[in-house]
């Protein structure tokens, strides 16, 4: 679990909580609260999907498939963003699962 304010459960983004957000992870939580904000999150029926500058990356709780996780192993922006609008439930939801999406396309095989 990231370090989000509790309050964002019943404030949602409200100022002081982006305050906090931004306070806490910097650079970090000001690309997640962008992401939010440009609707850069889909829910599948198995993970959440944060679309980054570089391509889609799948977070699983703690777990995220971008570079920045993999070699440093720490808790990335995806994942922040991914709980940020898990938590506000500002990410657009897909009733299809992800892994079936992952099958038609071309670089999963690679990733996979
Ligand atoms: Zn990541």
């Amino acid at each position: 679990m990231s370090d989000i304010p509790p309050m964002i459960d019943t404030e949602g983004l409200s100022p002081a909580v982006r305050q906090q957000i931004l306070r806490c992870h910097r650079a970090r939580g000001e690309k997640a609260l962008k992401a939010v904000d440009a609707g850069k999150i889909r829910k599948y029926l198995d993970f959440y999907v944060v679309t980054g500058q570089t391509g889609e990356y799948v977070v699983e709780e703690d777990f995220c498939t971008c570079s920045h996780f993999t070699y440093r192993g720490r808790c990335c922006w995806h994942i922040l963003a991914a709980e940020i609008a898990a938590r506000t439930g500002l990410y657009e939801c897909r009733d299809e699962w992800y892994v079936d999406r992952l099958k038609n396309e071309k670089w999963a095989r690679q990733t996979i």
